[in-house]
């Protein structure tokens, strides 16, 4: 199966389901980051990264209900994980990173709490809370940290009740063009 029907076949199943704790669907938040990311004239890469972003979300088991969640369920790793068999680190790293993206805001702009929702407040908690001095040290020696951090602002704007945005259809020839050759 070709990468961008693997990936449309994940959002068919699963994507109509409330984004946790959101008034938007998973796929209508995914589109809005991505719209974002292309309100900015970010490149493809980081567009498909925006747009694929909570994959991982898709590809294991996490309780429906945001209040639910007693611990986190690391969903930025597996969808790291799912991302790295299929694309290059431009795409699979901002990803894996775009939850401690979160945490490094936290700690490093004081404006930035104030923009999160209720339910993004949540789960910081249980994702460790703001980043510590030293935290914040090895998070920037990471090669695509400041990719992860555009991905979060995206992310965390893409809540919009009833935004128009793209199709997911419309990204196929993106997703086709980053996915990595499949191997001989
Ligand atoms: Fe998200």
């Amino acid at each position: 199966m070709n990468v961008a029907d693997e990936v449309f076949e994940l959002f068919a199943r699963q994507g109509a389901a409330a984004y946790y704790g959101e008034a938007v669907s998973i796929t209508e938040h995914a589109l809005q980051t991505a719209f974002f990311a292309q309100a900015e004239a970010a490149p493809p890469a980081l567009v498909v990264a925006a747009l694929l972003h909570d994959i991982g979300h898709f590809v294991q088991d996490a309780p429906v209900d945001i209040a639910d969640w007693i611990a986190d369920a690391r969903h930025e790793e597996v969808g790291g994980l799912w991302l790295a068999e299929r694309f290059a680190p431009q795409i699979s790293e901002p990803v894996r990173l775009h939850v401690p993206a979160k945490r490094y805001l936290c700690a490093t702009d004081p404006a930035y709490l104030a923009l999160l929702s209720p339910a993004s407040v949540h789960t910081l908690a249980l994702q460790g809370g703001p980043m510590s001095e030293r935290e914040v040290a090895l998070f920037e020696a990471e090669s695509f940290h400041r990719q992860a951090v555009r991905v979060r602002r995206w992310d965390d704007r893409g809540k919009i009740p009833g935004l128009a945005t793209p199709a997911l259809a419309d990204y196929r020839a993106m997703i086709d063009m980053a996915a990595r050759r499949a191997p001989p």
